[in-house]
C-alpha cells in the first residue's frame, strides 16, 4: 500500500544514549538493545479501514512515532512495520450496513488516515501492508502452521468448507505478553473478536486462522486450506515477518490490543518455530464524556474533523503528548484550548530565535525515558516563559554560522522540537 508522504525531519545530531521504554511483559522499563546492532525494528498493529482516524488512533500512531524519534536520537536506524486490516467482520459488516463496496470503503478510510497521518507530521512505515495485498504470503503463513500440525479443522455448518483453528495446546504458549489468569482472558476475549464458545474448538482461546468461503464474503483460494479469509492475529505475524524478520525489537499499539492480538501473534509465532517481539509497548486509551473513545460506543473525535474545523494539528500533537503514552485519559474542549495556548507561545519563543542547550537536553532526557512528553512540555513551557532570553554561553559556543547549519547551532529549540517531538514550530 502506497503510504503517507512522512515529513522532513531536522538534522540533530543524535545523543547516542540509549532509549529506556516499558515492557509489558515484563512490567519493568529498560534501555532498548536491538537485536541487529544499529538497528530497531518496531511492528505497530494498523487500523481496522472503517472510522478512522479517531484519537484513539492518533495516540497510538503518535507514541509509536515518538519512539521512532526517540530511537533516531539513540543514534539507531529504524524500520518500521504496520499492517492495515482490510478484510475483517467489523469492516465488512459496516460496508454490508452502508450498502457500499467493502474495498470502497477499506479504500476511502486509507486515504483519509494517510491524510491526518500527514497533518500529524507521523513518520510512514517502511513496510506498509494491507489484508489484501498480502494475502498470498497470510496463506502460506497459515499453511505453514497447518503442515506443523499446529492447526486443526471445526466443523462449520454455514459453509462448504470448514474453519481452520490454531491448537495453542501443542506449544502451551498462551499469555505470555499479557501474563493474564483465564478469567481476564475470559473477561474479553468474545468482546474483542474471540469466540470461547464455538463448538468443536480443543481450546477456548484458540484463534480462528481461516475461515471458510461464506455466502456474500470475500474469499481467496488458498489450496489445501480451502476456500475462505484469514483471521485477525496470523496477518501481523506474517507481515511482522516478512517486513522486519522474526524475532524483532518492539511490537506496539494500543493497551486493549494486549490481549488477546498480542498474546496470540506472539502464540502465532512460537507455533511457527520462532519466537516475536523482544519488548511490548502499549499506548493508553482515550476517552470522551468518561467513556473509552470506540467504534462500538460511537463516541469518536476525529482528526479530520477537528483539522477541518481549523484546528492546527500541532495544537493535537500537544494535546497528545500532555499525557504520557501510557496513561488512559480524557478528551476535552479545555484540553484542546489549552494546547492552542502552548502552541502559540512555543511558535512565539521558537520565533525569537535564541539557543537553549539545557532545554534540548531537558527534551532528549524527557524523552529517553520511557517517552516522557509532560515532562518535555514542562520544559518547553519554561523556554517559552524566558522566551527572548537567550543563554549567552550558548550564542558565544555557536559561533557566527548560516541559517541551515544546523549541526553547528547546539541549542536550538525549535530543531530539536521538529526532530524529537515531531513538533513544527517555524515555517
Ligand atoms: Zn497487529
Amino acid at each position: 500500500m502506497r503510504s503517507w508522504t512522512s515529513p522532513s525531519i531536522s538534522p540533530l545530531p543524535a545523543s547516542g544514549l540509549p532509549l529506556r521504554l516499558h515492557d509489558t511483559r515484563t512490567g519493568r522499563i529498560a534501555p532498548l538493545v536491538p537485536l541487529t546492532p544499529g538497528t530497531a525494528r518496531l511492528y505497530v498493529c494498523g487500523i481496522t479501514p472503517y472510522d478512522a482516524t479517531h484519537l484513539g488512533h492518533a495516540a497510538t500512531y503518535h507514541a509509536a512515532d515518538l519512539m521512532r524519534r526517540a530511537l533516531r536520537d539513540s543514534g539507531l536506524e529504524v524500520e518500521v512495520a504496520q499492517n492495515i486490516t482490510d478484510v475483517d467482520d467489523p469492516l465488512l459488516e459496516r460496508a454490508e450496513r452502508d450498502g457500499v463496496d467493502w474495498r470502497e470503503l477499506a479504500a476511502s478510510q486509507v486515504d483519509l488516515f494517510a491524510e491526518d497521518m500527514e497533518a500529524l507530521r507521523i513518520v510512514a512505515p517502511e513496510t506498509y501492508l494491507s489484508v489484501s495485498e498480502a494475502m498470498d504470503q497470510i496463506i502460506d503463513t497459515v499453511d505453514r502452521l497447518r503442515e506443523r500440525g499446529r492447526a486443526y479443522q471445526v466443523e462449520t455448518p454455514d459453509a462448504e468448507g470448514e474453519d481452520w483453528y490454531l491448537d495453542l495446546s501443542v506449544d502451551g504458549a498462551l499469555g505470555d505478553v499479557s501474563g493474564w489468569s483465564e478469567q481476564q482472558m475470559l473477561s474479553v476475549v468474545a468482546e474483542r473478536g474471540g469466540d470461547p464458545d464455538r463448538r468443536g474448538k480443543r481450546g477456548r482461546f484458540d484463534p480462528l486462522l481461516w475461515r471458510a468461503e461464506r455466502a456474500g464474503e470475500p474469499a481467496w483460494d488458498a489450496g489445501e486450506l480451502g476456500r475462505g479469509r484469514p483471521g485477525w492475529h496470523v496477518e501481523c505475524v506474517c507481515i511482522a515477518e516478512g517486513g522486519l524478520g522474526l524475532p524483532f525489537d518492539v511490537q506496539a499499539g494500543g493497551s486493549d490490543l494486549v490481549f488477546p492480538h498480542h498474546d496470540l501473534s506472539a502464540a502465532h509465532a512460537v507455533a511457527l518455530g520462532r519466537n516475536f517481539a523482544t519488548a511490548y509497548a502499549h499506548s493508553g486509551m482515550v476517552a470522551l464524556d468518561g467513556e473509552k473513545m470506540s467504534k462500538s460506543l460511537g463516541n469518536l473525535v476525529f482528526v479530520h474533523r477537528l483539522v477541518r474545523d481549523g484546528v492546527d494539528p500541532m495544537a493535537i500533537r500537544l494535546v497528545l503528548m500532555a499525557h504520557h503514552y501510557r496513561a488512559d485519559w480524557e478528551w476535552s474542549e479545555a484540553e484542546l484550548t489549552q494546547a492552542e495556548a502552548r502552541l502559540a507561545s512555543y511558535r512565539a519563543a521558537a520565533a525569537l530565535g535564541g539557543r537553549h542547550p539545557d532545554t534540548v537536553e531537558a527534551l532528549r532526557a524527557a524523552l529517553r525515558q520511557d517517552l516522557d512528553t509532560p515532562s518535555a512540555l514542562v520544559a518547553l513551557d519554561a523556554w517559552a516563559a524566558r522566551a527572548g532570553a537567550a543563554d549567552p554561553a550558548a550564542e558565544q559556543a555557536a559561533g557566527e554560522t548560516g541559517p541551515d547549519a544546523a549541526e553547528a547551532r547546539p541549542g536550538d529549540v525549535a530543531t530539536a522540537c521538529d526532530a524529537l517531538l515531531g513538533l513544527a514550530l517555524t515555517d
